[in-house]
This record gives C-alpha cells, sequence and structure tokens, in this order.
C-alpha cells in the first residue's frame, strides 16, 4: 500500500571503473540518491579477480557500516538503491543481482520496468530457466547467460535487444563496467570522470542516475549515456556502441517535475531550470489574485519561487515540515483528525490569519493529503485557499520503473478539476497545461519526453495489461 499521496520513487544506480576505494565511492554515490529508493541497497564489488556482494533491507548509511565496506575492498564497484516497482520488497529482490555464468561472473543493477518481462520469462522458463527471484531484472540476466553470442558486451547487446520497456542499467563483470540505457532513454544516466591520482594510471569512470551523486565523490559530469547506447569501460578504455536501432526518444518528465534533485543535471538539462520555469508557466497560465505564495514542502517549493517571482505575489514559508517523522507513530486513543498529515506539516498562523493564499504542489495523486493540507491551511485563518498544482492530471498508470496507484485510485482518471477542487476544499484549483509542462522542461529538438501518465498515450506496446500492471496493484 501505499503510505503517501505521492508518486513513489523509482530506483538509483551508480558505478564506479578503477578506484582504489571503489566501494567508498559506491557507497557515497549511493547515499546521494538515495531519494529514489529507501527500501533496500546493495553494492558488488570487485578488485579485478573476485566479486564480492553486499545487499539488505534499509537505508545506505545503515547497512554500509565501515566493516562492511572493509570487507569488500575493489577497484570496480555497482551499487544499487531501491524503491520495488517489480516484484516485491523482500531483500531476495534487493540488487544488484549477482550471478555466476559462463561467460564469467555477472553482477547487475536497474532503474526502470520492462513491460515484456512476464512473457520473456514465461519463455525462458519452458526452456529450463530457473528463476532465483521475481524481479524482472533477473530476465536481463539469464538472457545473458543464454545468449550465443561468445563475448560479454556482444552477449549483453544480444539480451537487451529481447527486452521491451524501461531500463538504465549498470553492470559489471570482474574487470570491466558497463553502463547501458532502454531505446527511448526512459530513465537517466549519466557518466562522469575523477581525474586519476597520483600514481594511477588512468581516470576513474563513474556512472549515476543522478549528477547530484557526482557532485559528492568529486566527478565532473562528461555526458549521458544515450538512449539505445553501450559504454564499456575496460583496462582497454571507454568503447561505445549503439545495441539497438534508434526509437523516439522518451524520457520520463516526471523526473523534472517530482523525482530528480534540483541540483542534478538530468537528461542534459538543470533540474532546478524547469521546476523553477514549472512554477513560472503556472503564474503565467493560471494567475490569481492573492496575497502570499507558499509551498507544500518539500515538493512545491522550486514551483513555488517561480510563481511568486512571476506573479510578484510574496512567497512565504507558511507550511512547516518536521524532518523528523519515522514511519509509525503512537496516536493518542482520542483520534486527533488528520494526525497523519499534521505530523509532517504545521501551519505557521501569524502568516496565515486573514489572507488569500496561492497552495503550490507538484501533484496531486489520490487528492486525500491536498485535502487534509487545504483544511489546516483554512483553519489556522487563511481567507481564501487556491490550489496550484505544477503538473497536468495524472490520469493514468506509469508502466516504466515508478510505483503508482492504480487508474481507480488517481482523482483526475476519476474526477473532473471542479469535482476535484470541491473534493479537496479549495477555493479554486488549476493544473499546468502539457505544452506549458513540455516548454518548462525544454522540450523540442534535443529531448522528447514521456507524458504517459497525463495523456494515456503510451510510447510502447503494453502487450498484456492484466499481467503487466504497475507494482501498487501487484502488491
Ligand atoms: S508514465 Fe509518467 S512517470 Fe512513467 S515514465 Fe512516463 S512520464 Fe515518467
Amino acid at each position: 500500500m501505499h503510505s503517501s499521496d505521492k508518486f513513489h520513487d523509482e530506483c538509483g544506480v551508480v558505478a564506479i571503473f578503477a578506484h582504489p576505494e571503489a566501494e567508498k565511492l559506491a557507497y557515497l554515490g549511493l547515499h546521494a540518491l538515495q531519494h529514489r529508493g529507501q527500501e533496500s541497497a546493495g553494492i558488488v564489488t570487485s578488485d579485478g579477480l573476485t566479486s564480492r556482494a553486499h545487499k539488505a533491507m534499509g537505508s545506505v548509511a545503515d547497512i554500509f557500516t565501515e566493516d562492511v565496506l572493509l570487507k569488500m575492498r575493489g577497484t570496480l564497484a555497482i551499487g544499487h538503491t531501491r524503491y520495488s516497482t517489480a516484484g516485491d520488497s523482500a531483500l531476495l529482490n534487493a540488487q544488484p543481482i549477482l550471478v555466476q555464468s559462463n561467460k564469467g561472473s555477472i553482477a547487475v543493477a536497474h532503474n526502470g520496468n520492462l513491460v515484456n518481462a512476464v512473457q520473456v520469462r514465461a519463455r525462458l522458463e519452458s526452456q529450463g530457466s530457473i528463476f532465483q527471484t521475481n524481479s524482472d531484472t533477473e530476465v536481463i540476466v539469464h538472457l545473458i547467460a543464454l545468449s550465443k553470442e561468445q563475448t560479454l558486451p556482444e552477449a549483453v547487446a544480444d539480451a537487451l535487444r529481447r527486452v521491451e520497456g524501461a531500463f538504465s542499467l549498470v553492470m559489471m563483470s570482474n574487470d570491466r563496467v558497463f553502463a547501458v540505457r532502454d531505446p527511448r532513454g526512459f530513465r537517466p544516466l549519466a557518466m562522469g570522470r575523477i581525474a586519476a591520482l597520483e600514481g594511477q594510471k588512468h581516470d576513474t569512470i563513474v556512472f549515476a542516475s543522478e549528477t547530484c551523486a557526482f557532485d559528492l565523490i568529486g566527478a565532473d559530469y562528461v555526458r549521458d549515456v544515450k538512449p539505445g547506447e553501450l559504454i564499456v569501460v575496460g583496462p582497454e578504455g571507454i568503447n561505445s556502441r549503439f545495441y539497438s536501432t534508434a526509437a523516439p526518444q522518451s524520457s520520463c518528465i516526471f523526473e523534472h517535475v517530482y523525482f530528480s534533485r534540483p541540483d542534478s543535471i538530468v537528461f542534459g538539462r538543470a533540474v532546478q531550470t524547469s521546476r523553477e520555469e514549472l512554477g513560472r508557466q503556472l503564474a503565467r497560465e493560471a494567475g490569481v489574485d492573492a496575497d502570499l505564495v507558499v509551498p507544500v514542502p518539500d515538493s512545491g517549493v522550486t514551483a513555488a519561487v517561480g510563481y511568486a517571482a512571476e506573479s510578484g505575489i510574496p512567497f512565504r514559508f507558511a507550511l512547516i515540515r518536521n524532518h523528523y517523522v519515522g514511519r509509525t507513530f503512537i496516536e493518542p486513543s482520542q483520534s486527533v483528525r488528520d494526525f497523519g498529515v499534521k505530523l509532517k506539516l504545521n501551519p505557521v498562523r501569524s502568516l496565515l490569519q486573514g489572507k488569500r493564499v496561492v497552495l503550490i504542489d507538484d501533484s496531486i495523486v489520490r487528492g486525500t493529503t491536498s485535502r487534509k493540507i487545504v483544511r489546516m491551511i483554512r483553519s489556522a485563518g487563511a481567507k481564501e485557499v487556491h490550489m496550484r498544482v505544477s503538473c497536468p492530471p495524472t490520469i493514468s498508470p506509469c508502466y516504466y520503473g515508478v510505483d503508482t496507484p492504480s487508474k481507480k485510485q488517481l482523482i483526475a482518471a476519476n474526477k473532473s478539476v471542479d469535482e476535484i477542487r470541491d473534493y479537496i476544499g479549495a477555493d479554486s484549483l488549476a493544473y499546468l497545461s502539457l505544452d506549458g509542462l513540455k516548454k518548462a522542461c525544454g522540450e523540442g529538438p534535443k529531448i522528447s519526453y514521456c507524458s504517459a501518465c497525463y495523456t494515456g498515450s503510451y510510447p510502447t506496446d503494453i502487450i498484456d495489461v492484466d499481467e503487466i500492471q504497475p507494482a501498487a496493484v501487484r502488491r
């Protein structure tokens, strides 16, 4: 079940080639990507000859203590932090997946979701493959192991041509690191470089879902792995090839709306630029007479800054977030109305009293949380509450690695904007237009986006909708 009224993050991946402390860089990289998944994390390292893995449930800092890292020293490493999208959240499904095959040891970490995993798996099982997990990533591992191609890079390319959907992958053999994006480029993956240390022959090459991971480990952003590209980094240097014919690019626009950190460059564009522009565009499209612009923290903050700048209405933090909320809290037996939201947010009465407020958030998924927040702001004395959302109504689930509720639970799939306004109790409600969203995120000759959760029009064939359900439905 979803515990909050938001789309959930997916996964984060990181890879390090040729560094004397690769395990520590992978750990730090994962720490910077923790917002992409908090259920489990894992690292596989290699000293050039042998690979070692450690995976556990929980957050990166809790799992990777100094003792654990000491036991897995290596010069190559890949890492993964996970919010489960396919397969349940048990440790069994934590990544990276490390297997021994006829092509040597292979470790794989995957961000995304395959849309034909069920079909490929059924075919492989009928041919005798035995699966250890129920994650779709294992399908890729089996395809690599079964490939008739002789070299590992050829086998990887062969396997990837047989899967369909969203995948940004980092892989590792004992002496090479591989980085791949699917031909549509749904999920991000960037390449960076750390200049060689004294006595080190080569620069260190790194890959990560977001460039905020590079900042922490002192790597410079070089470029994105391109859609359909397979990069192999080994003793012979960096080799790039395109394993698949080009497909129209459909990078996930929600990375810019919500998932990625504003300090990251994603799909070659600064997330901060997009997010602030979303707010500016929203102010141009859906202005209103008001006294204050108030963000829902933290998700609405950057768009609210843009909205305030464009509209000239003062920006105020009139909702304060408690950062120390765990998963469960004991509620008094005389139950408190909207207890869950009150634990996380509290209104600043002195700012809100008698004011007309523009409340900014980045999405309304089910509407339950927005309804409570609007009620909270009114009860703190606001005269009017005008809700503005920095993306269009979310009407369809995601099949590409983002954990979304089913269509039945998406309020905008079932109610009109006026009905949603009435449900959340706002004086007015407006969403950003689809054109406005794409414009704010820089759609053009250099980048084109997937926006299927706003349009219901999917860039891949959904082969069997009954089988390929979003994760929330399957749980
Ligand atoms: S459906 Fe939405 S969340 Fe999923 S990849 Fe497309 S834009 Fe991103």
